[in-house]
């Protein structure tokens, strides 16, 4: 009984610490990956993170994530430059930390302070250079099968004529992911909110599986009603993605394929947030995602095919809007 108050008293403690963290991070330290690496099954996490300048006020922050992680047995170390990063995928500056322009750092946390160090470092070389890649991948603890997938995607991306080289030919994994899965476990709702932060190799990949299983048995234990939201994003809504960091969520009966879907919706929740995670971005793409998001807030269905996806409110068809990318947008929702 002792040594169960014991336990518990540590949990507490050590869920104080992560969240802690991620809260002075502004939220861009995942408190999910962290307790991955307090926790052991999780050899290393690493970050870019956007702030407005490198000031006293920054800088304290910095300092204090630094004495959190001590006391958590981690290691914390920050690049010695930051990153200005292009739209859609990779950097393609790098410039003093004092500089007046706007970019990232980037970060390493761990219980093994170089393989801490070599996160942030390998985090940009990896958009550089392809190779690095897969070594990034091992650092971070990236089950093998998906290490591979992540090989596909560079070599796939290397032998495309059209491959722009600003592009690092990252475009879409998660839909890359989609079109080898037949079945699609809510573990690996990469759609909504992942867990990971990689792409699994199939949305059925058991490795990521057992990895966020995992994850739920802590989360329950230090903090359940994070681990009872987290569980209701990944089974609940249904994903009208673009990309990454845009996506509108619908709530309501979904029922289709991959392919050919409808959802009849009561709810929606837009998740359009690539104004804040690059530093340039194209203004059409995002006003015309704002304009389909008013749409889907004056309708309740939305119909899915391959070439075109439609808005109505119950009989009406509100709009009609013709697909360039048969996977742009998809309307997806886990099947198991
Ligand atoms: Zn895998």
């Amino acid at each position: 009984m002792v040594i169960k108050n014991l336990k518990s008293n540590l949990d507490e403690k050590n869920n104080e610490m992560i969240e802690e963290i991620s809260r002075l991070s502004g939220g861009q330290i995942s408190s999910l990956e962290l307790i991955a690496v307090v926790y052991g099954f999780k050899p290393t996490m690493a970050e870019m993170i956007n702030f407005n300048k490198f000031n006293k006020s920054f800088i304290n922050k910095l300092d204090k994530i630094n004495r959190l992680c001590k006391e958590l047995s981690l290691h914390f170390v920050v690049s010695r430059y930051k990153f200005i990063i292009n739209s859609p995928r990779g950097i393609f500056e790098m410039i003093d930390l004092d500089s007046p322009q706007k970019g990232k750092i980037a970060i390493g946390i761990s219980k093994d302070k170089s393989a801490a160090l070599e996160g942030v470092d390998l985090y940009y070389k990896k958009t550089l250079v392809s190779e690095k890649g897969r070594r990034f991948g091992q650092v971070m603890g990236y089950p093998e099968c998906c290490l591979d997938f992540g090989d596909y995607l560079c070599q796939n991306s290397k032998g495309d004529k059209n491959h722009d080289p600003n592009n690092f030919g990252f475009t879409n994994p998660a839909v890359e992911s989609l079109k080898r899965s037949k079945e699609f476990a809510w573990q690996l709702n990469v759609f909504t909110n992942s867990p990971l932060s990689y792409c699994p190799c199939t949305l059925n990949c058991q490795e990521s599986i057992k990895y966020v299983n995992k994850l739920f048995k802590i989360l329950k234990r230090i903090n359940p009603t994070s681990e009872k939201n987290l569980m209701d994003i990944l089974k609940e809504p249904i994903s009208l993605y673009w990309t990454c960091v845009d996506k509108i969520l619908l709530y309501g009966d979904f029922k289709g394929d991959f392919e050919n879907s409808e959802v009849k919706y009561h709810k929606s929740v837009p998740k359009i947030k690539s104004r804040s995670f690059y530093q340039s971005n194209s203004s059409n793409f995002l006003n015309n995602l704002n304009d389909i998001y008013k749409k889907i807030q004056r309708g309740n269905r939305l119909v899915m095919a391959p070439a075109y996806f439609e808005i109505y409110k119950d009989k009406k068809r509100i709009i009609k809007i013709k697909k360039d990318n048969q996977y742009e947008p998809v309307l997806v929702k886990p099947n198991k």
